[in-house]
């Protein structure tokens, strides 16, 4: 009973088809040799990495029974057994770029997300599965009524891709939604041009109450809209191009 209750929290839904596993590996672009699987599982998708000489391949898994079954299965396999929220990522392989892959924990996808935005300079490639509304919310862009946070933040800094739906029958235990494949790949973009920091706050106040137009959702930040074009004001956050956010980081960062 512990166990089940314990297991619950690692989102553990198994792949079971194998042309699916092949068709998620095959979906990475190779930007990067150094290759980290996020939640390996019983390895349906790591049995397709690991052996490609192409990649310095490592995983990290948090469930202990199955870093034991890896271990038996795949002997030559570098697996981390810990929390990838709390690794220290830039150690892994030893401060060099490395690409991200993996059927992920469900629970924890938005979290895994804010990660690689924040890690985006050593991140330069994301393939991996989330439940569909997240995948679709990721690759939302202006104008849709999923467009969200993580949408702009990760679009200022990735080209992102919907790839393919999958079902919920491929896997074991099956969970409640579909899922969905999507890849970022970073772009050329280095610096925003704004105060990065004033730009996620102004991205997330805009969303914290998307209904509202800007002029009120902005409210709570307590800074003077001056000079802020008013046709962007009298928008939702959910219409706004990751352009006019960097313009309106730009407009406050001068009333600071
Ligand atoms: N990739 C496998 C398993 C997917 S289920 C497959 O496709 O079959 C998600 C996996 O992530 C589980 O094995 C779970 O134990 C692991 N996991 C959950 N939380 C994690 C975390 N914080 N860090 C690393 N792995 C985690």
């Amino acid at each position: 009973m512990e166990q089940v209750r314990a297991k619950k929290f690692l989102g553990q839904h198994f792949l079971t088809d194998e042309s699916i596993a092949e068709r998620i590996a095959r979906s990475l672009t190779g930007r990067t040799p150094n290759l980290l699987e996020i939640g390996p599982g019983m390895g349906v998708l790591t049995k397709y990495l690991v052996d490609d000489t192409r990649y310095r391949f490592k995983a990290i898994e948090l469930d202990s029974e199955s870093v034991d079954y890896l271990h038996h299965h795949y002997p030559t396999l570098d697996v981390i057994e810990g929390d990838f929220l709390r690794l220290d990522l830039n150690s892994i392989f030893d401060n060099a770029t490395f690409s991200i892959i993996g059927n992920f924990p469900y629970n924890i996808s938005s979290q895994i997300l804010f990660r690689v935005f924040e890690q985006r300079g050593s991140v330069p490639e994301v393939v991996g599965m989330f439940q569909k509304e997240v995948a679709e919310r990721v690759a939302a862009g202006p104008g849709s009524k999923t467009y969200g946070i993580l949408s702009v933040l990760l679009s200022a800094f990735y080209n992102i891709e919907y790839l393919f739906t999958v079902n919920e029958n491929v896997f074991n235990p099956p969970p409640k939604v579909k899922s969905a494949v999507i890849r970022l790949t970073r772009n050329e973009v280095q610096q925003l041009g704004c105060d990065e920091k004033l730009f996620v706050q102004v991205v997330k106040t805009g969303f914290n109450q998307r209904r509202k137009t800007l002029r009120n959702a902005l409210k709570p930040l307590n800074i003077p809209l001056d000079g802020i074009d008013e046709t962007l004001l009298a928008k939702r956050a959910e219409q706004l191009s990751v352009n006019d956010f960097i313009s309106i980081t730009n407009h406050l960062a001068q009333q600071l």
